[in-house]
């Protein structure tokens, strides 16, 4: 059993935002009428919602008040001037350029530095950083660890770098193809797991070498953070900001959707040390996101990400949040569910072709975890599986991942725990119900990003 720590989340609430839970059969009703896919589900019709941690946390008091308090001026508001502020003491880098998500800074990072045929080598690329990288007809290569492939092992890194295949990688195709080396931070596709300091310094080193700048998708570095100082000894209780700023004073720069460790609802950026490269970079902010001191946000956005960054970074928060996964992952492993382990800081993974055996990975076996687990419990997760991996473009054939999983996603401050045990009863009914789980087949097929808008009916 795994027993509540006395120990709670560090805030109380002062805003609630009302949630229903409407019958079994009006979810069996409605995740028909959505053709049994949750994307086309409406929120209201969801109890707990664990589609994705992506711009759905709950901002701060603090950071409340820095909307209000941010300034709107289309050119060289006080608010930019906190955000850069900000990135220059938490990560160290003096140059910013606002974007409006994630993937904007991709796409201006990439306008400068990718072009056809090379080389973009990561542990785990994240979806849109692969499709900035192939869009421009260069190569993104994944360069994992062959730990994050054993999904019951301990090994506490499994986002880590496999630095001798890095070496033979760049030396397979040439440092001249390579113009930059991207570490995600924590490692998404690869579950939330996370990359230690060793590892990075270690790359950092093969990199200077070659004369390669060493870039990281932050999207999730303060849990990153959070796991080297709980699992790497040498950084045992040194507080998160030293952590954070070691961890970046290897890199060039990073390119970060705000969405997740900044805890706000819309925002990115692009952070360099390097002047030539940023004074590159302002002509595709400008063209694609906005002027370089807004880039498609307005002030109070900057603002609030600029307290959303220190938010992120709090040790008891941390805590709380990494907590609050593993609550939720310990009690799905009691209750025999079959999950991704250890577990990463955004998300809980369940391995459904081991849960739902009976379900042949040709009728989406995860897809169908994941609309019994609406039915059973009103709780709406996401298909990282077979349905995500699409057909191969030559081929046209299905493509079957490694593993169907079903992805968890647990929003910021958000939910607390008792919501976790709505999760794990939830389990709970559909472990009742689970030799009878039917199959899938589409009705609606897209020819491209299908997940998001495709049909479904059951098989038989
Ligand atoms: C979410 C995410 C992105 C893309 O960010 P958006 O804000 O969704 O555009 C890139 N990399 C990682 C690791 C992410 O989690």
């Amino acid at each position: 059993m795994f027993e509540k720590e006395v120990f709670a989340e560090p805030y109380k609430i002062k805003m609630v935002e009302k949630i229903r839970k409407i019958t079994k059969a009006e979810r069996e009703k409605l995740v028909r009428e959505a053709g049994y896919n949750v994307f086309n589900l409406k929120s209201r019709d969801v109890y707990i919602d664990l589609l994705t941690d992506s711009g759905t946390g709950a901002m701060s008091d603090e950071q409340w008040s820095e909307m209000l308090k941010g300034d709107e001026a289309y050119a060289g508001s006080v608010s930019f001037e906190k955000l850069q502020k900000a990135i220059d003491d938490i990560m160290g880098f003096k140059y910013v350029l606002p974007t409006h998500q994630g993937r904007g800074a991709e796409n201006v990072l990439f306008s400068v530095m990718v072009k056809k045929d090379d080389v973009i080598i990561g542990n785990m690329h994240f979806d849109t950083t692969k499709a900035h990288i192939e869009v421009r007809g260069a190569h993104a290569i994944n360069c994992v660890t062959k730990e994050a492939f054993d999904t019951n092992s301990d090994y506490p890194f499994k986002g880590n770098i496999d630095t001798e295949k890095l070496e033979e990688l760049i030396k397979e195709y040439g440092p001249e193809r390579i113009p930059l080396v991207m570490i995600t931070v924590t490692c998404n596709s690869g579950g939330g797991q996370p990359v230690s300091m060793e590892n990075i310094k270690k790359t950092a080193a093969i990199l200077k070498k070659y004369n390669i700048p060493m870039f990281f998708d932050a999207a999730r570095f303060a849990e990153n953070a959070y796991f080297i100082r709980t699992r790497e000894d040498a950084y045992k209780n040194v507080p998160i900001i030293q952590i954070v700023r070691e961890m970046f004073s290897y890199a060039n720069g990073a390119t970060m959707s705000c969405k997740k460790d900044a805890i706000v609802n819309i925002g990115g950026f692009v952070a360099l040390n390097s002047p030539d490269l940023y004074q590159q970079c302002t002509q595709f902010c400008v063209i694609y996101e906005g002027f370089v001191t807004y880039g498609g946000l307005s002030g109070r956005d900057l603002a609030a990400i600029a307290q959303g960054l220190y938010d992120g970074i709090d040790y008891e928060y941390l805590k709380s949040r990494i907590y609050q996964t593993e609550y939720l992952g310990k009690k799905l492993r009691e209750a025999g569910v079959p999950i991704i382990w250890p577990i990463g800081g955004h998300a809980v993974y369940v391995n459904a072709r081991e849960f739902l055996p009976q379900i042949p990975k040709e009728e989406f076996t995860a897809q169908a975890l994941v609309v019994q687990l609406y039915i059973e419990g009103g709780v709406r997760s996401v298909e990282i599986g077979t349905v995500l991996a699409d057909r191969d473009p030559i081929t046209g054939e299905n493509r079957y991942p490694e593993l169907d999983l079903v992805r968890l996603a647990i929003p910021r401050r958000t939910y607390t725990l008792s919501h976790m045990d709505v999760v794990v009863d939830a389990f709970e009914k559909v472990k009742k119900v689970k030799d009878k789980i039917r199959g899938l087949r589409f009705t609606y097929e897209p020819k491209v990003l299908r997940h998001f808008t495709a049909r479904f009916e059951f098989v038989s």
